[in-house]
């Protein structure tokens, strides 16, 4: 196995301007390795959820050659659920309910199969889970990947900068990388972001793109321009998932072939938005996905003569 995932699996009820969803399929990890399965990397989920999930979505993951193994099962325990509603501009959102249920007293266990793993890509969790899981490895993961989020930067900054002392690659968006840094710069907080541990930052700007830094140099990305946006739930999860399966793909962790990882991980993301929830990333093509990457090329090319 090859990418180890800890993140939420989870129900999710969305309310975007197009339309308002009850509780589907959603969480950070459900979305990771479902971009990997795209890839064809094989992926292992460590995660809980309540007996109240379904079957046939634990089915639909392990059909898709994810490990499933290390997702528990609570079975008098709710699972994680998470309500949000987008604004206008599908840029932010406001978070309607949370209910942790199981993910609360959540302790990781991680598989025998899955301690091999290269790279580890620890989701959007609390960090002293986050922590946890890496010191429970028996050998440290070649890449070790971060996502994070303000909330934590509130709640818990200490133990988060005791993870973030330990991760490789940190992917945050532009404010939550203004708020950890105290820099308005990006640049400038990239820097400082680099000096808390991180060789690798990536900072996300939603519509606008993503930014990758390291070792004073920087490579800019769009986001593609789409017709259809539904619902962007889960597109920083989906671009994390198809940049770290790109570099396990590839084997490779140089800025080089994070670069080309970028691209994968922003063309999957487009995908999530067409749809509410996992419907349209569940539906993708090996294909379409490099139709997309295309347009990227395409979209970013050009030649200029002074
Ligand atoms: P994203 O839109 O990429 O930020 O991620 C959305 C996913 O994160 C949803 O499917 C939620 O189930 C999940 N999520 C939201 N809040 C949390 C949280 N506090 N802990 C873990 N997962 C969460």
């Amino acid at each position: 196995m090859k990418l180890l995932v800890v993140g939420s699996v989870a129900f999710d009820a969305i309310e975007t301007p197009f339309g308002k969803t009850d509780k589907i399929l959603g969480g950070a990890a459900t979305y990771i390795s479902i971009a990997s399965s795209i890839l064809g990397v094989k992926s292992g989920i460590v995660s809980v959820v309540g007996g109240d999930f379904p079957q046939a979505d634990l089915d639909m993951l392990s059909g898709r050659g994810v490990n499933i193994e290390g997702i528990e099962i609570i079975k008098e325990g709710k699972t994680f659920f998470w309500s949000g509603k987008y604004h206008n501009d599908l840029n932010s959102r406001d978070t309607l309910v949370t209910e942790v249920n199981v993910l609360e007293n959540f302790d990781p266990k991680i598989p025998e199969s899955m301690q091999d793993a290269e790279i580890l890509l620890l989701g959007n969790l609390h960090p002293g889970v986050q922590l946890s899981v890496l010191e429970k490895m028996n050998n440290r993961p070649k890449l070790v990947i971060l996502d994070t989020m303000n909330f934590w930067m509130d709640s818990a900054l200490d133990i988060l900068l005791q993870m973030i002392a330990k991760t490789d690659v940190i992917s945050i968006n532009d404010e939550e990388a203004r708020q950890l840094s105290g820099e308005y710069s990006l640049v400038k907080a990239a820097q400082k972001i680099h000096e808390m541990g991180p060789q690798f930052v990536i900072i996300k700007k939603g519509e606008h793109g993503a930014l990758l830094f390291h070792d004073g140099k920087i490579f800019a990305i769009p986001a593609l321009p789409l017709e259809e946006v539904y619902d962007p739930t889960g597109a920083g999860d989906t671009f994390a998932g198809g940049f770290a399966s790109y570099l396990a793909k590839k084997e490779d962790f140089s800025f080089e072939t994070m670069k080309s990882a970028l691209i994968v991980g922003s063309a999957m993301a487009s995908f999530t938005v067409e749809k509410f929830g996992t419907q349209r990333l569940e539906e993708v093509t090996e294909g379409e996905m490099i139709a997309r990457i295309k347009s990227f090329k395409e979209l970013t090319t050009f030649q200029v003569h002074v």
